[in-house]
C-alpha cells in the first residue's frame, strides 16, 4: 500500500480508538445478565428455598406462573422490605396488581432499590399519587371494530387474547388492561375477532399479544394461532411477548416445534435492560430463531433504566448476540401511574445520535412516538439533512460534520433505455 495513504488510515484508526473510548469505561460498569450469572445462582437459590421449590420447578412455566410473587409477606421473605416499603405495596395493590415471577426476581440487586430490574417490578408510591395523564393515552377502545381486535392501520391489527403476564411490569403501557385477575379471551369473543380478519381481506398481517400471549398454554394458543393460518389473505403472524425476558421457561420445545408449522411467523420481545440478557433468555431466543422466526426487540424508553445512551447501546449490543435485532424504542406514553418512567424527546434523541456511526446499523433501531388518538406510529430523528438547495443536500455525518452531497431527481425507470 501506498504509505501515504497507510499513514491517513492510521491516523484515522487512532482517531475512532478515541471515540469508543468512553463507552468503554462506561460499559464495563453496566450491569449485565450474561455476567452475573453467580449472582443470579445465589438468588435463585434463596427464592426456591423460600418458595419450597425444586430445580424441576423452576424450569416449568406452570410452576413460575403459578408461584409468581405477589404477596407482601412472601417478598419480603425473599427481599426484606420496611415498613414503608411494606405499606406502600399494600396501598399500590389496591389499585394497580403486582406479581413477579420467580425467575424474574432473581435478576433483581435486593440492596438496590433504584436498580432496574427493582424499578420494573417493585411498585413506588407514585403510582398511586401520580394524577398525570391518562389511562387509555391511544384511546384503544375507539380502535376495536370487533371482538379482541385493536385496528388501527390499512393493513394489520392486534388480536388481545388475554390480560395475563409472567410480570406485571410498573412501566405498562396497557395497565388498564391488566385488572386484578387473569381473564383470557372467551371462545364467543375469539370467534368475533377471526370471523372480522376473515370478512376483510386486505388484513394481511396479526399480531397476537396481551397482556402477554405466551401466558396461554399451547393448546389454546395453537388453536388461535392455526384459525388465523387458515385464513387464505393472512400473510404473516406476529406474537408480542415479554416471557423470553420474564420467564423464559415457557419456550418450550413443544412450543417451538408448534410454531414450525405456523410459519411464516414472526416474534417481538421487549428486553429493556442489559441486565435482563442472561443465559436462560439467551436460550429461550436461540430456541426460537432455531425455529426459524426471525426476532425483534421492542424496547420503551424509561427514566432511571434506560434512558442513557451507553445502557440502550450496551442492551441492543447484548440483544444481537441473543439473536434479536433491536427493532423499535418506544417513547413511554402518558399512562396514570407511570410518569416517573417518562423521559424527554432529548433523551430519546441523544441515544439515536449515539447509536448511529458509533455501533453496528444492526444495532440500531427506530426511535417511535405512538401519536394520540390511536393515530399511529411516528418515528423521530434529528434532522440530519441540514440544508437543501437546487440540485443538493447538506448532510449531517454521525459525527456532526456537514457535507454537500447531489440531491438527483428521481426520473421513471422505464424510460430509461
Ligand atoms: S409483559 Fe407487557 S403487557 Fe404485561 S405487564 Fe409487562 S409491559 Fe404490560
Amino acid at each position: 500500500m501506498n504509505i501515504v495513504k497507510r499513514d491517513i488510515s492510521q491516523k484515522r484508526a487512532i482517531e475512532l480508538k478515541e471515540k469508543i473510548k468512553e463507552y468503554l469505561s462506561k460499559k464495563e460498569k453496566i450491569d449485565k445478565g450474561l455476567e452475573k450469572k453467580e449472582e443470579i445462582l445465589k438468588r435463585k437459590k434463596i427464592i426456591l428455598d423460600v418458595l419450597n421449590g425444586t430445580e424441576e420447578d423452576w424450569n416449568d412455566y406452570k410452576w413460575q406462573l403459578k408461584n409468581r410473587i405477589n404477596k407482601v409477606d412472601v417478598l419480603n421473605k425473599i427481599i426484606s422490605l420496611s415498613e414503608d416499603e411494606k405499606k406502600i405495596l399494600n396501598d399500590v395493590s389496591e389499585k394497580y396488581r403486582w406479581g413477579i415471577s420467580p425467575y424474574y426476581l432473581s435478576l433483581m440487586n435486593f440492596t438496590k432499590k433504584y436498580g432496574p430490574i427493582r424499578l420494573m417490578s417493585i411498585p413506588l408510591l407514585n403510582e398511586i399519587k401520580d394524577t398525570y395523564g391518562m389511562l387509555d393515552p391511544m384511546s384503544e377502545e375507539y380502535t376495536n371494530p370487533a371482538g379482541c381486535i385493536t385496528r388501527r392501520y390499512p393493513d394489520r391489527l392486534i388480536l388481545n387474547v388475554t390480560n395475563e403476564c409472567a410480570m406485571y411490569c410498573r412501566f405498562c403501557q396497557r395497565r388498564r388492561n391488566i385488572g386484578q385477575q387473569d381473564k383470557v379471551k372467551s371462545k364467543d369473543i375469539i370467534d368475533e375477532s377471526i370471523d372480522y380478519i376473515k370478512a376483510n381481506e386486505e388484513i394481511r398481517d396479526v399480531l397476537i399479544t396481551g397482556g402477554d400471549a405466551l401466558t396461554l398454554n399451547d393448546q389454546i394458543l395453537e388453536d388461535i394461532i392455526s384459525r388465523v393460518r387458515a385464513i387464505e389473505h393472512v400473510e404473516i403472524i406476529r406474537i408480542g411477548t415479554r416471557t423470553p425476558v420474564t420467564m423464559p421457561q415457557r419456550i418450550t420445545k413443544e412450543l417451538c416445534d408448534m410454531f414450525k408449522k405456523y410459519h411464516p411467523m414472526y416474534i417481538n420481545t421487549h428486553f429493556n435492560h442489559p441486565m435482563e440478557v442472561t443465559e436462560e433468555a439467551k436460550k429461550a431466543c436461540e430456541m426460537l430463531s432455531e425455529a426459524g422466526i426471525p426476532l425483534g426487540n421492542q424496547a420503551v424508553l424509561l427514566n432511571g433504566i434506560n434512558n442513557s445512551p451507553h445502557v440502550m447501546k450496551c442492551l441492543n449490543q447484548e440483544l444481537l448476540k441473543c439473536r434479536v435485532k433491536p427493532y423499535y424504542i418506544f417513547h413511554a406514553k402518558s399512562i396514570k401511574g407511570t410518569s416517573h418512567f417518562s423521559t424527554s424527546i432529548e433523551d430519546g434523541l441523544a441515544i439515536m445520535n449515539n447509536l448511529r456511526g458509533f455501533t453496528s446499523g444492526m444495532a440500531i433501531p427506530t426511535y417511535i412516538v405512538n401519536a394520540p388518538k390511536g393515530k399511529g406510529k411516528v418515528p423521530l430523528n434529528s434532522n440530519n439533512i441540514v440544508e437543501k438547495g437546487d440540485g443538493y443536500v447538506v448532510i449531517k455525518t454521525w459525527e456532526g460534520e456537514k457535507l454537500k452531497i447531489k440531491n438527483h431527481n428521481t426520473i421513471n425507470i422505464k424510460q430509461v433505455k
